[in-house]
């Protein structure tokens, strides 16, 4: 605490982001990464991008484009919308603050599940958004009913699918219902793990002007460290997106992040053949964990979430982080002896499950 903070920033409590440990060795399964990276093309493109510019090499001396004019339209070409329907940030996460700001601050609350992306509460804090969360059911799936106010009073409502840290997805006609039930309202799809085997909303952005689809190109694009997300909707949706940015940060992609962000919307076949390793591997890591009696939830991420009835979460988190082996556990009600394992290499797999294997065993013995 410091006497110089505002009463909002003493009352804060910032998001916790997985550890970004550094070591030889390191099998690192606890922030979602792809283990595949980007497609060469990208970093090609990045490249080009820093040493191009009149004199060569110059082009970072001037600032970027402000409206990310080409990225938002090979956004738009790969979505199958115009670009007047795509708002462009720096990562999902700022995409979403936006979105925030934009759409939910109509003094009712925001409507969200109990089990979900750990930043909505965050953000709701910052811009004195009242969240109410609606519980998962017992088997974590969403309970649409619990998302209908007799009043109709609500902010809006905003949803993981696939749900994150669960990896459960909802099928589209229980997203149709959401935007039905609250058709004043913003309901934001967050889509950060859409590409790995769920169905995308944006096919019904058509019909429905209250639907915000957010993706990111952290996960299934292979560029975490790019920082680059973006939003879906119709045109007076993103025009309210870039009303707040105009008011924050005119420049939010720099020239490299827009031109690899390009780049890797042209690499369409290593994205599908990447997109689809992975999903071959959580489906062999779910069986691996299955054998060693770990119960999986059905995941359509790049993740895995599972518990095991005999063993300690936390314990067994830790005793993976002794073996150079990172995991994520959330200490929360209802989750707290489910570990959210990201989907790596199958080498980084097979690790995983050995070690795994020797602690389960050892309790048993
Ligand atoms: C990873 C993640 C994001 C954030 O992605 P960035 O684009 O890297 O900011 C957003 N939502 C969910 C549910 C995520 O898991």
């Amino acid at each position: 605490m410091s006497r110089f903070w505002s009463p909002l920033v003493q009352q804060l409590k910032p998001y916790v982001a997985g550890e970004q440990l550094d070591l030889p060795g390191l099998v690192k399964l606890n922030t979602n990464e792809n283990p595949y990276g980007p497609a060469p093309e990208v970093l090609a493109a990045i490249q080009r991008a820093a040493q191009s510019g009149q004199a060569g090499g110059d082009a970072l001396r001037l600032y970027p484009d402000p409206q990310s004019s080409a990225l938002r339209q090979a956004i738009a070409t790969h979505h199958g919308v115009t670009p007047e329907q795509v708002f462009v940030g720096n990562g999902s996460d700022e995409v979403l603050a936006h979105a925030f700001q934009a759409f939910f601050r109509h003094g009712g609350p925001l409507l969200m599940p109990d089990v979900s992306y750990s930043f909505y509460p965050v953000y709701g804090q910052l811009y004195g958004i009242p969240c109410e969360t609606v519980p998962l059911r017992a088997d974590f799936s969403v309970d649409l009913q619990g998302y209908a106010r007799p009043d109709g009073v609500c902010a809006g409502v905003v949803i993981a699918n696939p749900n994150a840290p669960t990896g459960i997805a909802l099928p589209l006609d229980q997203i149709e219902a959401l935007l039905r039930l609250h058709p004043n309202r913003v309901v934001l799809v967050d889509e950060a793990y859409v590409d790995f085997g769920a169905q995308s909303a944006v096919n019904l952005l058509d019909r429905h002007p209250n639907l915000l689809v957010v993706q990111t190109l952290s996960k299934s694009r292979g560029l975490a460290g790019l920082r680059v997300g973006y939003a879906l909707g119709s045109t007076e949706l993103i025009e309210g997106l870039a009303r707040i940015k105009g008011c924050f940060n005119s420049y939010p992609l720099d020239r490299l992040a827009q031109a690899g962000a390009v780049a890797s919307f042209a690499a369409q076949g290593y994205f599908t053949q990447t997109c689809s390793r992975v999903m071959q591997s959580r489906d062999r890591l779910t069986q691996g964990l299955d054998a060693l009696g770990f119960e999986v939830l059905p995941s359509a991420t790049n993740f895995v979430f599972a518990r095991h009835p005999q063993r300690d979460a936390a314990e067994l988190a830790q005793a993976l982080k002794a073996q150079a082996i990172l995991v994520r556990h959330f200490p929360q009600p209802r989750i707290a002896q489910f570990l959210r394992i990201t989907v790596g290499t199958d080498a980084q797999c097979e690790r995983l499950l050995a070690a795994l294997g020797g602690m389960v065993g050892t309790a048993q013995a």
